[in-house]
């Protein structure tokens, strides 16, 4: 059996319709790629990186305008 990497508590094996995944009851440690841990860093450098692209993108998109005409 699978022991939970937060509290060593057995694990809950959860299914759902044809995916099942595992859960601690103890400490509520789910292993799902999404958890609210990992993506913590990410909304920064999305958030700037459209930011970015959308600025680079409207200038393309005026530079070729201006150019067509
Ligand atoms: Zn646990």
């Amino acid at each position: 059996m699978d022991e939970c990497p937060r509290c060593q508590g057995s694990l809950e094996t959860l299914t759902l319709g044809n995916v099942s995944t595992i859960a601690c009851p103890h400490c509520g440690y789910a292993d799902i790629p999404v958890d609210h841990e990992p993506t913590r860093a990410t909304p920064e450098s999305w958030y700037e990186a459209f930011n970015r692209f959308y600025d680079q993108h409207a200038d393309e998109e005026a530079d070729t305008a201006s150019d067509d005409s």
